[in-house]
């Protein structure tokens, strides 16, 4: 048993929703578990819904149509209108949709999920009808019959045992019956049954947990690059590609900032041994990458993460003091509060320095807050560089000439805030 998760890219158009049948019909024998996500930049579309419905905006109507225009010319290019149930069922969705951001419909608690969870919710269905109509023997299935969440509508945390409990006794036995199901990934369900996500780009997330409880011989994330990149092409020349990675190492590269997978993928497919692999559905036939338990090749190859659009806070006591645990306690509770997150801290006698992506007016309420008992000092459009398994040549050939505000080091990794 497989697990395949395409993400939004790989289901962009006809061409790729074909694509992805090309890529099932290679595994010949093999029961898979399919996990989509929206198509192409769906998401953000409906998460622009949602505002044009907040603010009662005139455009409303016109951005619903564009997600539904969009959609539909995918399901008439694939030809599934001649099947009348595919037709129907679509409808009812794409209606059920239109009537919740009706003006005079009032939003419930788990409205936010509710309506971004549709770009799943519509991506599953186009595909599934079209490889029931190429010829596979398939199943539709609600991810959140199955992953379950606490009340956090927006960013559930998992509750692993009743997940579990559902993958298990209802989910497993029915390939039995069937080759592949097609779920969505990044939706779940309460407890209660209210809708909830996994939280952005949690697509990968839900591929891991099915993978954990189908007890899975592999997951496959498909790409639009090649595999796993030692840099973002978009900021940096010459990228190598990690063909042999440790889950470990994935880790770290995904906490500093990688935008290689989410973060929260790796620990299920660690605790079972589940060998990830990232592949380009460009080229399913190339190997592509490769993340397991053995940690030999990591320090081969350097990685290089980039964080642009930094702020670098510096806060000090009003009357000279030293800055303790006390102060830092208060600084980090509010920052929480806030719903902020630290990229790097330092503290010196006098002074505690905080580097955070820059959140703009939230940030801007933060700081005016913390000005009422301290001095802070902030400096913007700053860059985190984050290298793992540096050396000194590629920290003095990255930096050049710019200036170093912050640097810190351990012996696998260095950070340095620069301008
Ligand atoms: N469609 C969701 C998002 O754009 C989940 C995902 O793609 O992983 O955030
Ligand atoms: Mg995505």
């Amino acid at each position: 048993m497989k697990v395949f998760k395409f993400g939004g890219a790989s289901v962009k158009s006809t061409e790729a929703v074909r694509n992805v049948a090309n890529i099932l019909r290679q595994q010949n024998h093999d029961k898979v578990m399919v996990i989509v996500s929206a198509m192409d930049k769906t998401t953000f579309a409906l998460e622009d819904l949602l505002s044009a419905y907040e603010s009662n905006s005139p455009k409303l109507e016109e951005k619903y149509n564009n997600i539904y225009d969009f959609h539909w010319s995918i399901i008439n290019e694939l030809d599934l209108v001649s099947n009348k149930q595919a037709v129907y069922r679509l409808k009812s969705e794409f209606d059920k949709l239109k009537s919740l951001i009706n003006p005079n419909n009032i939003a419930d608690s788990d409205f936010y999920a509710t309506v971004v969870g549709f770009g799943e919710i519509f991506s599953t269905l186009i595909i599934y009808y079209y490889l029931k109509k190429v010829g596979f023997n398939c199943q539709w299935e609600n991810a959140g019959d199955y992953i379950i969440t606490d009340e956090k509508y927006c960013e559930g945390n998992v509750d692993w045992e009743l997940s579990m409990q559902n993958i298990i006794r209802q989910l497993e036995p029915q390939f039995q019956q069937c080759d592949i199901i097609v779920s969505q990934g990044f939706i779940s369900k309460t407890r209660l049954g209210k809708n909830s996500t996994l939280g952005k780009e949690g697509s990968d997330y839900s591929a891991s947990i099915f993978a954990f409880g189908l007890n899975a011989d592999e997951l496959t994330i498909w790409k639009d690059v090649p595999g796993l990149l030692n840099a973002d092409p978009k900021y940096f020349k010459d990228t190598q590609m990690l063909t042999r990675i440790s889950y470990r190492e994935t880790i770290e590269l995904a906490y500093y900032g990688a935008s290689i997978i989410h973060p929260k993928t790796i620990q299920p497919l660690q605790n079972k041994n589940i060998p990830l692999f990232i592949k380009s559905f460009k080229k399913p036939e190339d190997e592509g990458s490769i993340v397991h338990s053995k940690t030999y090749a990591d320090f081969l190859i350097p990685s290089y993460i980039f964080k642009k659009e930094q702020v670098l806070l510096s806060v000090s006591a009003r009357d000279f003091s030293f800055i303790a645990e006390k102060n830092i306690s208060y600084i980090l509770t509010l920052m929480s509060d806030y719903g902020l997150k630290f990229n790097l801290m330092q503290n010196s006698a006098i002074s505690f320095s905080i580097c955070m992506d820059h959140k703009g007016k939230l940030m801007m309420d933060f700081i005016s807050e913390l000005q009422k008992s301290f001095n802070v000092k902030y400096n913007e459009q700053m860059e985190l560089i984050t290298i793992r398994h540096y050396n000194q040549k590629i920290i003095d050939d990255l930096i050049g000439n710019r200036v170093v505000f912050l640097e810190q080091k351990n012996r696998t990794t260095v950070q340095l805030l620069v301008r």
